[in-house]
């Protein structure tokens, strides 16, 4: 299963959604989508998703497999001039999935 992957911006500067106008303050979680400019996640239809911080690989590497949307997660680090992953945002039941797995064998990769 080939899931859709999507990126998704932490902002540092105040911002607000293009499509329904909502202030997101600073640190908003924004998607910027051709022709309709930078969207809240209600209105990229991703308010469903779970966030997942970086650090487990392998829980990442199963919830990233089972979930049909991943979106990554992307923070501007000033420091290093780059973004940098937080993490994934992927389906609630994908992280479910994904936890029982490495539960029911953990530490085989
Ligand atoms: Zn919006």
């Amino acid at each position: 299963m080939r899931a859709i992957e999507v990126k998704i911006f932490i902002t540092t500067t105040a911002a607000s959604c293009s499509e329904c106008s909502k202030e997101l303050g600073r640190k908003a979680w924004i998607m910027l989508v051709e022709n309709r400019g930078a969207l809240c996640l209600s209105c990229a239809d991703l308010d469903h998703l779970v966030f997942l911080p970086s650090g487990d690989a392998a829980l990442t590497r199963r919830a990233r497999k089972h979930s049909t949307l991943v979106a990554v997660v992307l923070k501007w680090s000033r420091a290093r001039k780059r973004y940098e992953r937080q993490g994934l945002l992927v389906e609630a039941q994908a992280l479910e999935m994904a936890e029982k797995e490495c539960l029911s064998n953990s530490g085989n990769t």
